[in-house]
């Protein structure tokens, strides 16, 4: 079996964004020549998730506003008598910040509808993704 692991940067541009990572993730995995297996992909953050989904303008308006409806950035948490993002912290908890992948002949296999998306929610900030190929 072969492992391959790789690593990029984005750039966030507000305290909640949403950017969409499917073509990087891709550009990784055609260079790994590995063609069946798992991928990985993982934000090392403790503030920031990854959903699994369509990416539709309206949509990614109706997701954040459904994680602040859920998350609300003024809800009373313990954790904000020390810092001011609780509401970030629960939801990158709640929906989580790793996804795995088949991979068959050398694609992801994912919906037509499926785009990995990293949300952040205490942004803006740089942000990790660490994508990590397991097969053959
Ligand atoms: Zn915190």
């Amino acid at each position: 079996m072969k492992v391959f692991v790789k690593e990029f940067t984005v750039s966030t541009k507000s305290r909640e964004d949403i950017v969409n990572i499917t073509r990087e993730v891709e550009k990784i995995v055609a260079e790994s020549g590995i063609k069946n297996g798992i991928v990985l992909v993982y934000v090392p953050h403790a503030t920031a998730l990854l959903i699994v989904n369509e990416d539709e303008p309206g949509l990614r308006t109706d997701y954040l506003s459904k994680l602040l409806q859920v998350f609300p950035r003024d809800g009373q948490y313990l954790h904000n008598r020390i810092d001011d993002n609780a509401n970030a912290h629960l939801a990158s908890a709640m929906v989580g910040s790793s996804r795995i992948f088949p991979l068959v002949n050398g694609r992801i296999v994912r919906g037509t509808w499926q785009e990995i998306l990293l949300v952040d929610m205490d942004g803006p900030r740089a942000r990790r993704v660490i994508v990590e190929v397991l097969g053959e």
